[in-house]
């Protein structure tokens, strides 16, 4: 039977839901391939490997079979190679293979088959996200044709002058040469060369080298510093664990500026002299050159992977590190799928940050990844924060990891004085401002003590709201449930969610009443006051409008470190890990612009945020303080957060979301779903939770169910959202609920629906 044939056979009633069979496994010499597509489909499929692919085929590389609707050819992952299935199914055959190489190891193959039950997507899907675009497409990398001479070469033959002179350089070259090179040496152009091939007495072979690659400004080594006692403890738990050889998940819950990063350092120090490789993961906006440098300087071969990357760059660090040439790979989320073939030691720093959870498919938070990337290693996982998270610490608290404090600033250096500002009658914010009072007159201090000043504020824009004071209502994206941000430097209004802008008028766009106010303050706003209220004084703004352009962050800290300016403002991008030993005073200019919103974690948000900007400050003999503005002075995040007491604020935290049922004392899976009819939304929404309902009565599953509700931003992108809430103590009922409900509810429900285990966001 023909290939063409074949296909024909077949196309006639092929459906989405697989291959049809077509050909009986005979002969148990047969081999199958196990393949997943790019499908948010638990199915592996069974194909036939013909005989010309046997014997490149390899688990983990791509390959193209014919699938779906009119079974067209399409891209899959090989996952697995064996006999045809007992159950004399017929299957269909292979195409092709698309790589020379597996783009994924047995043991990576093995991690993102976990991710995909865990969070309950497509193997296929796990795979496409994993290996990067630049990867598969071998970004930055060409295919060669080098000549060489063959067997059939005889010195004996009479040769024209010039096709000796091409064999003359061919015989004293240790290598095959490329054809420019050929010519160059042996004087000629190309023909004869051409002649030589037709005769047999030379070939070309075909090799893939890279065009391309990445240079690094040499950087000075630097020595490993003192550890002091705290630090010293430390890495000797974690050596501990490296000797082993065993999985442990290492908890090192350390106070702003008490020196975790010396302690990563000197353990991968330990883990590199096995001859055995580190991934460090850090957030996206802490991957600054500072923090790159600070691993470049410690270690001869560091890659880092982030997503400012280009496609060649990017295949190019790849293959550095899948061939063993990498000590340490520091980067952001995804780098926890970085191709090391030995790796000794994980280390997440700032574990508590939200970005480590990826917010689409697959939805896995990296932390998780990361345990069990290091449970099938057998080496152990550091969990680095000031302020861990509620699941990390009640981990530690139920032993399924050790917990390691150090609560001392290294040099014994006193954490910051800080100074909670209730802002409610303060006269500057009555008016509107931003600084009030006491900020504006610690401010004049420092500026007077020579002191560098860091501002956070967490709103980006001039104006979060363009308000009308006739009717009330305030201006919105058309196609989201949020109000649109004033940005005076693009003089525009802008959705934070969808990048939808506009140029308002001065009209309501309600009532026609004329003269909108702005309403609230962002940072935009906030350079305007610091301007206007210390003329002369150089202010600089840091959020993602200001810093878009590649390098702009780095340029405008170093600028910040050398004292060039004394004011630094900016969002969360200021609150990560900087260190500036002139910082003498940090002001929180709102702390209550995470506490208010709907989301179980809010208040833990706060503390984590306070905490972390107020680190920023008292980094050297200076000293130096924090002054945190609030509406809520008795708010206990806020409280705990100045008193540098995480014990204190996590105690009756974690009693409350106990007494709460929600996590870590429960797992959740959120399903969001989306349409652009509210009312028929609503209702397939309530089909939606009463089949799930159905669902657990029947198998007696202890998932609890909540909603449907509609979404605190219940319109995004055009699309009106509800979602519904899935809780049990443990994830695997609700793993075993959803893969039994799924087939019915695709049936019954007419709408779209994604479910996300685990959620960090709750918007
Ligand atoms: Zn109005
Ligand atoms: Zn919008």
């Amino acid at each position: 039977m023909n290939n063409a044939r074949q296909k024909n056979l077949f196309s006639a009633d092929h459906t989405e839901e697989g291959p049809y069979p077509w050909e009986l496994a005979e002969a148990s010499d047969q081999l199958t391939a196990s393949i997943v597509f790019n499908r948010p489909l638990e199915t592996v499929y069974m194909y036939l490997v013909p005989e010309a692919l046997r014997d490149i085929l390899q688990p983990g590389q791509r390959v193209r079979a014919p699938f779906g609707r009119g079974d067209r050819p399409t891209i899959g992952f090989c996952v697995d190679l064996g006999p045809p299935p007992k159950s004399s199914r017929l299957l269909k055959s292979l195409e092709s293979v698309i790589d020379n190489e597996p783009l994924l190891s047995p043991k990576m193959l093995e991690l993102t088959r976990w991710i995909a039950d865990r969070y309950l997507c497509g193997w296929g899907q796990v795979l496409e996200s994993v290996v990067p675009a630049g990867v598969k497409k071998k970004a930055g990398t060409r295919v060669v044709r080098f000549f060489q001479l063959t067997e059939n070469f005889d010195a004996a033959t009479k040769l024209p002058p010039k096709q000796q002179a091409v064999v003359e350089v061919l015989r004293s070259a240790e290598e095959p040469l490329e054809a420019e090179e050929l010519t160059n040496k042996a004087g000629c152009g190309i023909s004869p060369i051409n002649t030589l091939r037709k005769k047999g007495i030379i070939q070309a072979v075909r090799q893939r080298t890279t065009s391309w690659t990445v240079e690094f400004d040499l950087i000075e080594k630097v020595d490993d510093l003192q550890l002091n006692n705290d630090q010293q403890q430390s890495l000797s738990f974690i050596c501990d664990a490296l000797r082993a050889k065993r999985h442990e998940t290492l908890l090192l819950h350390g106070v702003t500026g008490s020196g975790k990063t010396e302690v990563y350092i000197q353990a991968i120090r330990e883990v590199v002299s096995y001859g055995k490789q580190a991934i460090v993961l850090v957030p996206e906006i802490s991957l600054t050159p500072q923090t790159i440098r600070q691993f470049r300087s410690r270690f001869d071969n560091v890659a880092v992977l982030h997503s400012h990357l280009s496609d060649a760059e990017r295949h190019w660090q790849w293959q550095q590190i899948a061939r063993g040439s990498v000590q340490v790979v520091v980067g952001a989320r995804s780098a926890i799928f970085a191709p090391l073939a030995n790796l000794g030691l994980i280390v997440i720093d700032e574990e508590h940050e939200t970005t480590f959870k990826q917010e689409t498919v697959p939805r896995y938070h990296a932390r998780e990844v990361a345990r069990r990337r290091a449970e099938m290693e057998n080496i152990p996982l550091i969990l680095g924060s000031a302020t861990p998270t509620l699941e990390a610490w009640q981990d530690a608290h139920e032993n399924r990891s050790r917990l390691i404090t150090m609560d001392k600033r290294i040099e014994n250096r006193p954490m910051p004085p800080v100074v909670i500002v209730d802002v409610r009658n303060d006269p500057h914010s009555q008016k509107g401002e931003g600084i009030g009072r006491a900020l504006g007159n610690a401010m004049r201090m420092a500026l007077s003590d020579n002191g560098q000043i860091i501002l956070f504020l967490n709103v980006r824009g001039f104006a979060p709201a363009l308000w009308c004071r006739a009717c009330g209502e305030s201006l919105r994206c058309p196609d989201c449930d949020i109000t649109l941000t004033w940005h005076k430097d693009r003089q525009f209004a802008l959705c934070h969610s969808c990048d939808y802008n506009t140029v308002p008028s001065n009209r309501c766009p309600s009532c026609g009443h004329s003269g909108m106010r702005m309403i609230g303050m962002g940072t935009q706003r906030l350079e305007a006051e610091v301007k206007a209220k210390f003329p002369g004084v150089k202010c600089l703004r840091m959020d993602s409008d200001s810093m878009s352009k590649p390098g702009s962050h780095d340029a405008a800290l170093e600028r910040f470190r050398h004292g060039e300016v004394p004011v630094l403002l900016g969002t969360q991008m200021i609150a990560k890990g900087l260190d500036f030993p002139n910082v003498t005073l940090v002001g929180v200019v709102d702390a209550d612009t995470i506490l208010h919103q709907p989301d179980l974690r809010a208040t833990e948000r706060t503390f984590q945020l306070i905490s972390q900007v107020a680190g920023r400050t008292g980094r050297s003999s200076r000293g130096g303080r924090v002054l945190v503005q609030t509406c809520c002075p008795t708010e206990p995040a806020i409280l705990k957060a100045a008193e540098h007491d995480y014990v204190g604020f996590v105690q009756p935290e974690l009693a409350h979301r106990k007494e709460f049922q929600s996590p870590p004392f429960r797992k959740l899976a959120r399903i969001i779903l989306r349409g652009p009819n509210e009312r028929d939304l609503q209702q397939q929404s309530q089909i939606f939770a009463d089949t799930l309902q159905k669902k657990i009565n029947e198998m007696e599953s202890p998932a609890c169910l909540l909603g449907p509700a509609p979404a605190p931003i219940t319109r995004l992108k055009a699309n009106y959202r509800y979602h519904i809430q899935l809780s049990a103590t443990e994830l695997e009922p609700l793993q075993q609920l959803w893969r039994a409900a799924v087939p019915e509810l695709q049936k019954k429900v007419n709408v779209e629906f994604i479910v996300d285990v685990d959620p960090v966001s709750m918007r």
